[in-house]
């Protein structure tokens, strides 16, 4: 950590502006021989942190553009460490350059992940907050940016410390008590702990059952169409997406393969997937695209199955429904336009029945209602924030397995000896997840998967 690192950190490609970070020791006096401000008292050395200076960049040719450079003094960065963050405009090469002069000056490139993992190191950051950065770079959906700005201000740190606190608690009763066992008190003090233990276990169990959820808004949920031809899949998915994205016409099964369509509803991502209606296809085209559209509804993690209010409900709508009876449903009856009553009943056990006129726009907002509660995110608070990911959710896991055992050994009259293993055990997870104890190869993991100038 002694050496100053430098990289890119606006995205690749052309943009307004661009910036470049420096951060490390010596960033100030890098930063003095690629910068030159406009107005000599501003020179880098003399700007207090959180100052910047307008001026120019320069390398052994020249001005390379103009620049503003601000400066940021230890440990009041994003890193911990001094930093300076040259602002030039936004073209590749320009950046390019600018780095390279940052590198001649005495930076070096700095590592994927590595202005995050030193801010973890300076303990500006835990390591799932660190991992809420890498969610925040990547999320789609506003539900996601927001649950992961959330956890990035440590709100779902906080459950985790409360759950920390209590089982320390419980630790320091134990260890009390066996250092000290006073007649008579093991009984209240059993009391006690297992009140502790159980307090422990139900919030672990919270952020277990949570992770769905949190997956959910992180990674969006498949959502296949399905319905037979002509009965208006194509309009719903571009009214739910308001994009012309599928080609809709009169003809019955133009929709010839799967065409897919992110939408946001409600800040989840929706992975939208119009297929062509399940029926005999005709041609070698159409019948690629039914096939495809089969694989898609055994990966679906939400139906809307489409029927005509125009036409009775018949077999062939039936044998889709049957189709997918093992994942949620939404009926969709469209067209209600057509003032056509046809009997529901026959399909209302394969799920909710919504009625719509796409074609007319009427009928979206239940619509989006229903998904949202079908997928459990209706009521969301978007503040929320989940655990985030695999590594994390097997820390919580573990924890929780732990603290299992020891409710169970204290009801088995089991030694406290016994059960403050186990007590120590879960602390032990916790501190994992936040990466308070997490080995360098858990750090080193988790720092592999970010991008370089993050
Ligand atoms: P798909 O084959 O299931 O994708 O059906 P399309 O979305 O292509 O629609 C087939 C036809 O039904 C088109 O002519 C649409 O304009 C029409 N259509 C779609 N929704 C409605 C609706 O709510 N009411 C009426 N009257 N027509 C609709």
């Amino acid at each position: 950590m002694s050496d100053t690192i430098a990289a890119i950190c606006t995205a690749n490609g052309v943009g307004g502006i661009g910036i470049i970070r420096i951060s490390g020791e010596n960033s100030a006096e890098i930063a003095s021989k690629v910068f030159r401000p406009k107005n000599e008292k501003n020179k880098i050395d003399n700007l207090k942190g959180y100052q910047a200076a307008f001026g120019c960049v320069f390398d052994e040719k020249g001005v390379i553009d103009e620049c503003i450079a601000l400066k940021f003094n230890a440990p009041y960065s994003y890193t911990g460490e001094n930093t300076v963050e040259l602002s030039v405009h936004g073209g590749s090469a320009v950046l390019k350059q600018v780095l390279r002069a940052v590198f001649s000056a005495g930076a070096r490139q700095a590592t994927a992940g590595e202005f995050t993992k030193r801010a973890f190191l300076n303990g500006k950051l835990s390591l799932n907050q660190a991992e809420a950065v890498m969610d925040i770079v990547s999320a789609e959906g506003s539900a996601q940016a927001r649950s992961s700005a959330a956890a990035l201000g440590g709100e779902s740190g906080k459950i985790i410390s409360e759950i920390k606190d209590i089982l320390i608690y419980a630790e320091a009763m134990l260890s009390a008590f066996c250092d000290f066992p006073e007649e008579g008190e093991e009984e209240m003090e059993n009391d006690r702990l297992f009140e502790k233990l159980q307090k422990a276990k139900s919030l672990l169990e919270i952020l277990i059952t949570d992770y769905d959820k949190g997956k959910i808004i992180k990674n969006g949920i498949e959502c296949v169409i399905i319905g037979k031809p002509n009965v208006g899949k194509s309009t719903i998915m571009n009214l739910l997406s308001r994009f012309d994205r599928s080609i809709v016409t009169a003809v019955a099964g133009t929709t010839r393969d799967l065409v897919e369509e992110t939408v946001d509803i409600g800040g989840c991502i929706l992975r939208l997937c119009d297929t062509a209606g399940i029926h005999e296809g005709v041609d070698e085209v159409e019948k690629i695209g039914i096939e495809r559209a089969k694989q898609k509804i055994d990966t679906a993690d939400l139906i809307l199955a489409v029927v005509s209010a125009e036409n009775e409900i018949d077999n062939e709508d039936i044998k889709l429904l049957e189709r997918a009876k093992d994942i949620p449903v939404i009926i969709i009856v469209n067209k209600t336009d057509l003032n056509e009553n046809p009997d529901i009943s026959l399909i209302e056990k394969y799920g909710t029945v919504i009625f719509c006129s796409a074609k007319h726009g009427e009928g979206v907002e239940p619509l989006r209602q229903e998904i949202l509660k079908k997928i459990g995110l209706n009521n969301l608070d978007e503040t929320n924030s989940f655990i985030a990911n695999e590594r994390q959710l097997s820390c919580v896991k573990k924890a929780y397995k732990a603290v299992e055992n020891a409710i169970e050994d204290i009801k088995k009259n089991q030694t406290l000896d016994a059960v403050g293993v186990l007590t120590e055990e879960a602390i032990d997870a916790l501190l994992t997840l936040t990466g308070e104890n997490a080995s360098e190869a858990v750090v080193a993991e988790v720092f592999s998967k970010f991008c370089v100038g993050k």
